[in-house]
């Protein structure tokens, strides 16, 4: 057996192989240990080979959590019988893979579920991604002149669609860092020549039926096309699939959106939080309460990709304030939305005939509670924000009806065990059902006959699976039984018995009942043609109620949470009166955020230095400016009293200090390669967002980089920047393009209050002391660091730390020493970072300290 096992695995290599024995489904090898980690099972041997198996019965739960561990699972069955001498045949009839299930069990409602594909050629990346279970297939192409923008291209665009599957080009993988050690994503390794723009193209066009493209908004050898064929038949064949269904085709043109680099939605926290990678704490979390599935996904869709055309902004706005000032129909949307089930997935599972009976019901139900919204509109005279001239109605009405006429109220799932179709509805079947209900009624005759012929009263017809319809005899009653009844079965209690005629009367329940099961699939087969007839019309009813349902939810949230609607400009400006961070506040108790205003660009000068100790409220106050800025380009309303944002064509957040081990790439590595990128694309339409740069190296040359990334910025790119720092020192930096505002600081006696304030100024100090005295730093430390700022004669010039900040030189002291050096090291370790360092720093920290102690001997 384990030799059939090995060789079927030979060719399954990449996925978990699930091998049937009997009941269960068994993993060996490798695949056990990885399927016993993932799943939680115990692991035992055969043979000396790991093993852990899963029961057959409940295999669809234990699929799906391998696939969302980003596993491929191909599943082994036994497609023969042993004939004694040879084994079972067994072979490989499915392999799932993450990005290509259409299975609503291993599915997430809220999210898309993403296959992409990662081609380049001529200095162009083509990146292609589809949804298999909405029909959603898109393509894109970007620029990518070399390594380090291809490597930000893929990262960013992984970071903005969260594909579960990608499918790269082999030559891209030897080279690209980015994708290895995602975890959580399969990448499947395609050679490079499968990547063929031009039979792109022709496999697109057949599967759309189409002589062109170009009404898709493809133009003339467009090298998005290079992934098409890849995807599609990677779909077809791996994936045992038709691609017929794949309807909403098009053509991402970056330069629609804002452009959102992965470093900004990660430090912007837009769809999962920067710790943990939850969505608690998200902007995501705070804008979804969409009612759909389709409003779900559409609204993750739109955080990641905020537009820039002030007549669309315009628009969506629009919408939202209509809803927004009619909060009586507001709740009405609200109770109906829900009723609405996820059509755009109904449809996918049309396109591939796998629609069961319960989603034909449930694309009708869906078409109603639809079309009540629809006629709930014009009483508000917004009939205009749904439907619009391109959903046909009738045909969906009359679609509906169908539906409703053909099916059983909440018909079942399973096909083969009737009760699908609607009495009345067809006259065979009426004919076969009475059939069988005048069998029963036959038997019920025969039933009363016999137990008047034999004089057991207590005599019963009973029906199993294995046995069919049988007499049951109690004991007792045994010898009343006579000669012809052919006994079937004993039990404890009673005999079970059957005659000639019974099994007559049998065979003709079965014929009766397997005709009207057979009738039934035949008319729910017919039914589905049709309703698969409409399968474009109903993805754009799916489409308007995502939709629908977003507007509806940006509203409700502006509602509840008291948001602005947001002016619009096309000069590159920001101004925000009363503004507020809309997840910190949603997080505080209520009233208890502290507003601020800002404003860049236009009138104000286009850069903002913010000083101001930690702890103040800077990060929060940069991210909020850069959260409403992005809030108001999908379309929302935003925290603010009065918001005037002109339109960025990039957003670019650098925020904080935040280690990328997985990656082995050192903190001040990773900002570097942050600010550069922004550096490199910022343009003078774009908003920048900095905060605390140059941290991850020496104060000397984190000042020195600072003051230099300041200077490119404003004399290059020209954006509205706002940077934050704490080295006050920057606030030398003299420029007429440059406004000063610091985070107001209260003195009270010896105590300091953070107040969240932004206010014109500049830091005079960095309040470090005061922060670290926060944090409960000893008196005598303070103390000594107090001494130490005001007789600063007492530092010799070495004592400017040549490590990270966060660990502080043990300053050269003049005599009285406070503290041997095996408490200045242990000090120091007790307060140093290690996260924060690089591994550079480390090390030297590591022989300093050496020095120091091998000193105090
Ligand atoms: P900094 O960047 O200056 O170190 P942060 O912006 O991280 O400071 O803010 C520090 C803490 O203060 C945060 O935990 C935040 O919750 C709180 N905070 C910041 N701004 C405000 C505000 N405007 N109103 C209320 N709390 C705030």
């Amino acid at each position: 057996m384990l030799s059939q096992y090995r060789e079927i695995k030979e060719k399954y290599r990449d996925a978990i192989l699930l091998y049937r024995l009997g009941d269960f489904y068994e993993m060996f090898g490798n695949d056990a240990r990885d399927g016993s980690r993932i799943l939680g099972l115990t692991l035992t041997q055969r043979q000396g080979m790991p093993m852990c198996g899963v029961p057959h019965h409940a295999a669809q739960t234990y699929i799906g959590r391998l696939l969302k561990a980003g596993r491929k699972v191909a599943l082994c069955e036994q497609t023969g019988v042993a004939d004694g001498k040879t084994l079972t045949p067994r072979e490989v009839v499915e392999v799932l893979s993450p990005g290509t299930v259409y299975d609503q069990d291993f599915l997430d409602s809220g999210s898309n579920n993403y296959l992409m594909a990662i081609g380049v050629a001529h200095g162009t990346c083509s990146i292609g991604w589809v949804d298999a279970s909405t029909g959603e297939l898109t393509f894109a192409a970007f620029p990518a002149a070399d390594h380090q923008q291809l490597e930000g291209v893929i990262a960013r665009e992984i970071a903005r669609r969260g594909p579960r599957e990608v499918l790269v080009q082999e030559s891209v993988l030897e080279e690209q860092g980015v994708l290895q050690n995602q975890s959580g994503i399969v990448v499947n390794r395609i050679p490079d020549w499968v990547f063929d723009r031009e039979r792109g193209e022709q496999r697109l066009q057949e599967v759309l039926q189409v002589a062109s493209l170009q009404g898709f908004g493809f133009h003339r050898d467009d090298p998005a096309l290079l992934t098409a064929a890849v995807l599609l038949e990677y779909l077809e064949e791996n994936a045992h699939r038709v691609v017929g269904h794949l309807h909403g085709v098009t053509r991402f043109h970056d330069e629609d959106v804002v452009a959102l680099d992965e470093a900004t939605l990660r430090n912007l926290e837009i769809l999962r939080n920067m710790h943990e990678g939850t969505v608690d704490f998200s902007l995501l979390e705070v804008l979804d309460e969409t009612q759909t599935p389709m409003g779900a996904r559409l609204l993750r869709r739109r955080l990641v990709a905020p537009i820039r055309s002030l007549t669309k902004i315009t628009q969506r706005l629009d919408q939202v304030a209509s809803l927004y000032h009619n909060q009586s129909l507001l709740q009405d949307l609200r109770r109906l939305l829900p009723d609405c089930h996820d059509l755009e997935r109904l449809a996918g599972r049309l396109g591939v005939e796998k629609a069961h009976p319960r989603d034909i019901w449930s694309i009708a139900a869906t078409i109603h509670a639809a079309e009540r919204i629809r006629t709930l509109l014009p009483v508000h005279g917004l009939a205009g924000i749904f439907g619009g001239e391109h959903i046909p109605w009738e045909a969906l009405i009359a679609l509906r009806d169908t539906i409703w006429k053909t099916l059983q109220d909440e018909p079942p799932v399973a096909t083969d065990q009737g009760g699908i179709i609607r009495d009345g509805f067809d006259a065979d079947l009426d004919a076969l059902r009475s059939l069988h209900t005048n069998s029963q009624a036959i038997l019920e005759a025969y039933l009363q006959e016999q137990r008047e012929e034999t004089g057991i009263n207590t005599l019963k017809v009973r029906y199993n699976r294995m046995l069919g319809h049988f007499f049951e005899v109690p004991r007792s009653q045994e010898r009343n039984v006579p000669e012809y009844y052919i006994r079937r079965q004993s039990l404890a209690q009673a005999d079970r018995f059957t005659t000639p005629r019974l099994s007559e009367l049998e065979i003709e329940i079965n014929n009766a009942g397997a005709g009207a099961i057979a009738r039934e699939q035949e008319l729910f087969t017919a039914l589905r043609k049709h309703v698969t007839q409409c399968i474009r019309e109903l993805i754009a009813l799916a489409g308007e109620l995502g939709r629908l349902d977003v507007t509806a939810t940006l509203a409700g949230v502006a509602t509840r949470r008291g948001y602005q609607r947001p002016q619009i400009s096309e000069n590159a400006h920001v101004h925000i009166r009363e503004g507020r961070h809309p997840v910190v506040e949603a997080h505080l108790p209520a009233g208890s955020f502290v507003t601020n205003d800002i404003t860049v660009g236009s009138d104000a000068p286009p850069f903002a230095l913010i000083t101001g100790p930690n702890m103040a409220g800077k990060s929060t106050v940069l991210r909020q400016t850069a959260l409403i800025v992005l809030m108001t380009q999908i379309g929302s309303f935003v925290p603010a009293q009065e918001a005037v944002i002109g339109i960025a064509d990039r957003i670019y957040c650098r925020v904080g200090a935040s280690d990328n081990i997985s990656r082995g790439e050192s903190t001040f590595l990773v900002e570097m390669n942050e600010t550069s990128n922004i550096l490199r694309n910022a343009t003078s339409q774009s908003l920048v967002i900095m905060d605390e740069v140059g941290r991850g190296t020496s104060t000397q040359d984190g000042l020195a980089i600072a003051r230099a990334v300041c200077e490119y910025l404003l004399d290059t790119v020209a954006s509205r920047t706002l940077f934050a720092t704490h080295y006050h020192e920057l606030t030398t930096m003299d420029d007429q393009r440059c406004q000063f505002l610091t985070m107001q600081v209260l003195h009270q006696d010896e105590n300091i209050h953070f107040m969240k304030k932004l206010i014109t100024g500049k830091a005079d100090r960095s309040y470090g002391v005061d922060v670290a005295r926060m944090a409960g730093l000893p008196d005598r430390v303070i103390q000594r660091a107090r001494d130490l700022i005001e007789h600063p004669i007492e530092l010799t010039a070495s004592a400017v730390p040549k490590a990270v900040e966060g660990i502080r030189q043990p300053p050269k002291l003049s005599e009285p020493q406070l503290f041997g050096p095996e408490e200045m090291v242990l000090q120091e370790i007790r307060n140093v970072t290690p996260d924060d360092l690089t591994p550079r720093a480390a090390i030297d920290l590591l022989y300093r300290w050496k020095e120091d102690l091998s000193r105090g001997k």
